[in-house]
């Protein structure tokens, strides 16, 4: 699942494909893809992006 946010009230909502309106206020095509979950599942041991730097050992 993908989570989507509103750009312009910020309400988010779970859904596998793109809300066609937002369901806070209802404005059409506001609905952004927010990519924190895709983040999440690339992740490989980084607690955070700032800190992670190459380490030459
Ligand atoms: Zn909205």
């Amino acid at each position: 699942m993908a989570l989507w946010k509103c750009s312009k009230c910020g309400a988010t909502k779970d859904a596998r494909c793109k809300p066609r309106k937002c369901p806070e206020c209802g404005e059409a095509g506001t609905m952004v893809k927010e990519e924190a979950q895709a983040e999440t599942s690339q992740k490989k041991g980084c607690g955070s992006k700032r800190s992670c730097k190459k380490k030459a050992s």
